[in-house]
């Protein structure tokens, strides 16, 4: 997984810093991730083709996680996409996107698919054969969901080696990764695991911005690879984050350590704090692995 992070502070775009977007790349998918005011000079900025994105999930419509969104839409359609482009959001989103487009009689020339959200438990709304999504409601001031992305489990790998010993022809390689025995001329057979190694682990990523403190959420994200955790403010200000429906740093690390998960990355932070650095500080005296997020960061995990 490789996350591109183009903007992770709060409220509103300024000089040096962008509201909430990122990309991750997954098995093969390119996903944009909230899509606040920047995200398309981002996008150039780190070469990320817009062509590559057809996935958009947006957690909820406060402007600095969406602003972006009618802007990259518009752009779509000038680079002349033909291709489906799907976003995922909660309700209302459609109208609020397909007024401004009727207002400037710009309507798109490729297919825009919206998929409007109002449950409040998690469900799953995108899955094929190399990744699924799921929801995770978080509580804010406004319906908003989080986003669970998971790969799915890849073919078994090759073992070159062994399938050159025995001679085996390379036709039949596609039937061996996807887990078959193999019959020899002499009929002897061969078992698949003397032929493969166990394909990668798949891989998790929960994205969880913006949410108050909320203990039960260490459950839906239990033993993920990476979560994304907004921290809005740092505990000397938890009384601001009580009153907001946001997070401190150690309210997120406090769900990292409950969910047992391996890499806690922190983000939306408020522009009030001179560095950065006191997110992670304060963060890591409950949980040890954690990552400060920042615009134009990128993460391999
Ligand atoms: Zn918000």
């Amino acid at each position: 997984m490789h996350l591109t992070v183009l903007g992770c502070y709060a409220a509103t775009p300024r000089t040096l810093t962008n509201p909430t977007s990122q990309v991750l790349e997954i098995n093969n998918h390119v996903i944009l991730i909230d899509c606040g005011e920047g995200t398309q000079v981002e996008l150039r900025r780190h070469k990320i083709k817009f062509s590559r994105i057809n996935h958009i999930f947006i957690s909820h419509l406060h402007g600095d996680h969406f602003f972006g969104l009618p802007g990259f839409i518009s752009t779509m359609r000038l680079l002349g996409r033909d291709k489906e482009l799907h976003v995922y959001g909660p309700k209302g989103i459609k109208g609020a996107i397909t007024l401004l487009l009727k207002l400037g009689d710009s309507w798109t020339n490729y297919p825009l698919l919206f998929h409007e959200l109002t449950s409040k438990e998690t469900e799953l709304i995108f899955e094929d054969d190399k990744i699924s999504v799921s929801t995770i409601p978080l509580d804010h001031r406004v319906y908003t969901n989080g986003y669970l992305f998971k790969e799915k489990l890849g073919k078994r790998k090759l073992n070159v080696a062994a399938v050159e010993k025995y001679g085996i022809d390379k036709a039949y390689y596609n039937n061996i990764k996807n887990g078959r025995d193999i019959t020899l001329d002499n009929g002897s057979i061969v078992p698949n695991k003397e032929l493969t190694y166990d394909p990668p682990k798949p891989k998790s990523y929960a994205f969880c911005s913006d949410t108050i403190y909320d203990e039960s959420l260490a459950d839906k994200v239990k033993e993920v690879d990476v979560l994304y955790h907004e921290s809005t403010f740092l505990d000397s200000e938890a009384h601001l984050a009580a009153k907001t429906k946001h997070a401190t740093a150690k309210q997120a690390a406090q769900v990292a350590k409950d969910a047992n998960v391996k890499t806690l990355v922190l983000g939306h932070y408020s522009t009030r704090y001179k560095s950065i650095e006191l997110f992670k500080e304060e963060a890591s005296t409950v949980f040890p692995n954690v990552l400060l997020a920042d615009d134009g960061k990128t993460f391999d995990f």
